[in-house]
């Protein structure tokens, strides 16, 4: 059981993954996007903050194993404690932190099916992974099925799900004035990414869920993919290329009759694989997961 949770986490972890097996040294580091609004780098997925006058807010708030570090570090570099947590999906390297920072009064804000996931226990059959029902406290309290406006700081933060792209619990976390988008795991800006299909993720979900994001982009867009480095739109349509290139690639293989194993031996995709199969997701997981869901 722990060498399985250990080899999803190094999975669903892009960067520094020697570090998350020592949870007691690690250290958030937070860098200033714009004036109030930071990208904080941890072990799990990307967060951002926002901190000023009226209180803090954070997308996403890493592994529960860091969830009182992340409580400790936001009050260490705002001097307030947090209000809001908005959730972009319901993995555990995203929501982790969700019960230390209830703890400490924040209002956890969540798609309405990242609430029904997390109560309950959930499969991912890929990684084999089994992730027991959260603690009551962990649970999103204000939950929405489209879109949710939070005000806050003098920012206009639009929260809306895309459905079933990377789950089916999807959320984007638009920071309207200072031009920031985060995308949640819809987005990895470092190899090619996870799809959930054991909870309603899936490949042309994830394509139509890109192109939305690119249309709300201009050219000083700030990506805050859920994994990997800081992007821009340029990196967006990069990425979004690749996810159309990758399914063309697969999609007929599987209307030929053609088995999963048949498919991962054909190297249909060898190309793509040279530069997206070697930082995170093996090319034949990651066929597997467009496979599975592909019509
Ligand atoms: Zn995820």
């Amino acid at each position: 059981m722990v060498t399985r949770s250990l080899t999803v986490l190094a999975l669903l972890l892009c960067a520094l993954p020697a570090l998350t097996q020592d949870w007691d040294s690690f250290e958030f580091a937070a860098t200033e996007l714009t004036d109030g609004l930071w990208h904080v780098r941890g072990a799990g997925g990307n967060v951002v903050m926002i901190a000023g006058e009226d209180g803090v807010l954070l997308v996403d708030d890493d592994y529960e194993q860091l969830g009182e570090k992340l409580v400790a570090f936001v009050q260490a570099q705002t001097g307030r404690g947090v209000d809001y947590v908005v959730s972009t999906h319901w993995h555990f390297d995203h929501t982790g932190g969700n019960e230390a920072l209830a703890n400490s009064g924040a209002v956890l804000i969540a798609h309405q099916n990242v609430r029904r996931l997390m109560a309950v226990e959930t499969r991912i059959e890929l990684l084999d992974h089994t992730q027991p029902p959260a603690p009551d406290a962990a649970l999103p309290s204000i939950t929405f099925s489209d879109s949710l406006v939070v005000r806050l700081n003098g920012e206009e933060i639009v929260i809306f799900h895309l459905p079933n792209a990377h789950t089916d619990g999807d959320a984007v976390v638009r920071f309207r004035n200072a031009d920031v988008i985060h995308t949640g795991d819809i987005v990895f800006n470092c190899g090619y990414p996870f799809i959930d299909t054991s909870n309603g993720g899936d490949i042309d979900g994830m394509i139509a869920a890109v192109e939305t994001i690119i249309g709300l982009c201009g050219d000083e867009t700030v990506i805050v993919p859920g994994h990997g480095p800081i992007g821009t739109r340029a990196d967006l349509e990069t990425y979004r290329d690749m996810l159309s290139d990758f399914r063309d690639a697969v999609a007929p293989l599987k209307t030929s009759g053609m088995s999963l194993e048949e498919v991962q031996a054909a190297g249909a995709t060898a190309e793509l694989d040279e530069q997206w199969g070697k930082v995170f997701f093996t090319p034949d997981l990651f066929t597997a997961m467009v496979y599975a869901t592909v019509d």
